[in-house]
């Protein structure tokens, strides 16, 4: 296994983490004999950091819990670091994220939680965190020792990085989506590169996007990958994790794993990386993959946000984002769960036009959304 160093600290991080959301199910629930072996034996491996996900799907999180403090018994504890989410959207002052924290640290059968950090940050939530002064919140429990390094995640443009990262100088790492599909999206590699020289560990997570940059290809996207004459062959899952662990600001990747041979996989990918590890041929065709999947694009939205606020609260911007990932990636079931559990719904939209005023594209907004709405909002019929 290689490692990074992370951040500011001397610690350093096992370039693949281990991440939860993909943990083998038995029935409705994790099947958790499995799952502890597999969390063993990516410890064994060399893998010194997991993600235990946050609480937005309470009953999962709590069983995931469970199941990694069951795992780190029999003196696996000391050989990993647990990092734990809190979405801020769940709370509504900084005593719930007291009592969050506190809940957290019991059900993990830990005296403090390694890396603590504020899950969803963005220009709406970033206000709010200062309102219900949680950094001051998050400053107590790092003195006290309930937490030993604090830090957030964050999805927005990557203007609003610098404000968050600027704001609080007790940040020692932060967490994006990030794969070859997000290289100048939400924050980008203009915002790894950003966290990395204000001295953050940067840890990023979904690199293949949930499974949708190795499945059901785009034929486009498939015959750009098979016509590439260079040696030496690489997997899908290989050009994707490279292609992030080439650069080398990123500290670790999380990557949800549910088999054994996921966690072997990885790993010897791991072993392959390094900053610069690939070719100016091999990013070039990299490249021409993304854009393959751009030109797929159903409508060609930035997600500048200059169109927003809406008046009547239609988050344009996301809903176009979520139908183009439903159109480029060949997948609905992932953007129609998320249009769902968003609770996304384009009903209140009386075209009276603001958007489209806002918008440099000139993109007919309320006509798009009602196209968006026939493919995302099949889940909800
Ligand atoms: S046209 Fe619809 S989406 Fe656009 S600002 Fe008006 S109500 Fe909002
Ligand atoms: S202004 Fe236009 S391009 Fe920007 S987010 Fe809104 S719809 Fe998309």
């Amino acid at each position: 296994m290689k490692y990074r160093k992370f951040g500011a600290s001397d610690w350093k991080a096992s370039v693949v983490g281990f991440g939860v959301n993909g943990l083998p199910v038995k029935g409705l629930e994790i099947d958790e004999g499995r799952s502890i072996e597999m969390i063993r034996r990516a410890i064994d491996q060399g893998i010194n950091f997991i993600d235990a996900g946050d609480r937005r799907y309470l009953s999962r999180y709590e069983q995931t819990i469970r199941i990694i403090d069951q795992a780190l018994q029999e003196g696996y504890c000391d050989k990993v670091r647990v990092s734990v989410g809190l979405p801020v959207s769940s709370i509504s002052s900084a005593k719930d994220l007291n009592r969050c924290l506190n809940e957290d640290i019991k059900r993990l059968n830990r005296d403090k939680i390694d890396f603590y950090f504020l899950a969803g940050l963005d220009r709406i939530t970033w206000p709010r965190v200062q309102e219900m002064n949680l950094l001051n919140c998050l400053e107590t429990a790092m003195a006290d020792g309930r937490i030993d390094k604090a830090g957030f995640s964050f999805h927005d443009h990557f203007l609003f990085l610098r404000g968050i990262i600027e704001g609080y100088d007790k940040w020692s790492f932060c967490r994006f989506r990030y794969s070859y599909m997000d290289s100048d999206h939400h924050p980008g590699t203009a915002g790894i590169k950003y966290a990395a020289e204000k001295g953050l560990a940067v840890i990023t997570d979904e690199p293949f996007l949930s499974g949708r940059l190795l499945k059901k290809l785009p034929e486009s996207v498939f015959m750009t990958w098979s016509e590439a004459r260079i040696s030496p062959q690489r997997s899908l899952a290989e050009w994707g994790l490279l292609w992030i662990l080439n650069q080398s600001e990123v500290s670790s990747v999380l990557i949800d794993m549910g088999t054994m041979e996921d966690i072997e996989e990885n790993i010897i990918i791991a072993d392959k990386s390094g900053p610069e590890c690939l070719t100016i041929q091999e990013l070039l065709l990299i490249n021409r993959v993304y854009d393959c999947y751009s030109s797929l694009k159903a409508i060609p939205c930035t997600t500048c946000r200059a169109c927003m606020p809406c008046p009547v609260g239609i988050d344009v911007p996301r809903i176009f984002e979520l139908y183009n990932e439903a159109v480029m990636y060949c997948n609905r079931d992932i953007p129609t769960d998320m249009y769902k559990l968003e609770g996304h719904s384009i009903d209140l939209c009386n075209s009276c036009g603001d958007c489209v005023k806002a918008c440099g594209r000139k993109i007919p907004i309320p006509r798009c959304l009602k196209e968006a709405e026939e493919v995302l909002g099949l889940s909800n019929n």
